[in-house]
């Protein structure tokens, strides 16, 4: 199995456009930057997968050597998107792929239908490029090409803002909008042989069983770094929000579960500018460095390749 982590940002990546904090202007200034999250995973090397479709995904797919399309050809081997949230920083790349013969998108019922009437990408991506798109229910494997599976879990009910009025949805799983848990989720990636796991959860509001169960056995868990502690945000913006009730536990309180889990290889995604484990080589940094070692995870960065 491997995995290419394309990016490593919360939404607005880093530097953030219209931000001219500290943490932004340094990475301004040396060029330490992270584009928004999103994960590109094979189980044979030679089939992959997009987990999420970030704004930045241009820039991240000609900087990935696996993804670029073999020569004399304008053919991709990217088989489809899998998707963890609606959230716009993680399917706006979606537009992006339109160029593709076909597009495949897997995401679960609120999600789908989320892109279908609030955010209406489905339908606006139907002339240009024959997609087909796939429901996605927690706690049922989806076999993917190249012997990979594929097994979500929910993390949540927090829905994009875009979606914040969106009825009942109609699914196998019938039941309004705002009661389900599944509009963020988590994947479980296995290859055939079985022996490679992976987990990916860059949104994780809560430490849920569900996630402690996908987390049990894995190679390499991949999870939501966005904040660094729960007032972290409120701190610096001077706002009112706590991490968790944006729906993002802090590392502070993901790292003591992580500490009496060991055994995988954890990597923290999807920080955000505000968060002193984003700036790398920075003084806060280095200071957090030896909890996370400790624990047996580290910062993802842009770029990183993991192979199982
Ligand atoms: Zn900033």
């Amino acid at each position: 199995m491997k995995i290419r982590i394309l990016g490593t940002a919360a939404g607005g990546g880093l530097p953030q456009w219209n931000c001219g904090c500290a943490g932004c202007a340094t990475a301004r200034r040396t060029g330490t930057a992270r584009s928004q999250d999103c994960l590109a995973i094979s189980a044979d090397g030679t089939a992959w997968y997009l987990v999420n479709a970030s704004p930045d995904l241009r820039s991240q797919l000609l900087a990935a050597p696996e993804l670029a399309p073999p020569p004399g050809t304008r053919a991709t081997p990217l088989r489809g998107v899998l998707l963890t949230s609606g959230e716009l920083d993680h399917i706006l790349g979606l537009v992006t792929l339109r160029e593709a013969a076909e597009l495949t998108v897997h995401a679960t019922a609120p999600v789908r239908a989320a892109l279908h009437e609030a955010f209406p990408v489905g339908p606006l991506l139907a002339p240009y490029t024959k997609a087909r798109w796939h429901t996605v229910a927690p706690g049922e494997a989806v076999e993917l090409a190249g012997g990979l599976r594929a097994e979500a879990f929910a993390l949540g009910g927090k829905r994009p803002r875009y979606a914040a009025d969106l009825p009942a949805l109609p699914s196998r799983h019938p039941a309004p909008a705002g009661d389900r848990t599944d509009w963020v989720v988590g994947y479980r990636f296995t290859d055939a042989t079985g022996r490679a796991r992976a987990v990916y959860a860059p949104g994780v509001a809560e430490w849920t069983p569900a996630l402690d169960r996908a987390v049990a056995d894995a190679d390499l868990v991949i999870l939501d770094g966005t904040f660094a502690t729960d007032d972290e945000l409120a701190e610096r913006t001077g706002g009112a929000r706590g991490s968790r009730g944006m729906g993002h536990l802090a590392v502070a309180d993901s790292l003591p579960r992580l500490a009496g889990r060991p055994g995988p290889r954890y990597l923290y995604t999807h920080l955000n500018n505000t968060n002193p484990l984003a700036h790398r080589g920075s003084p806060e940094a280095a200071a957090l460095a030896p909890a996370l070692a400790a624990a047996g995870a580290a910062v993802a960065e842009d770029g990183m390749l993991v192979e199982l």
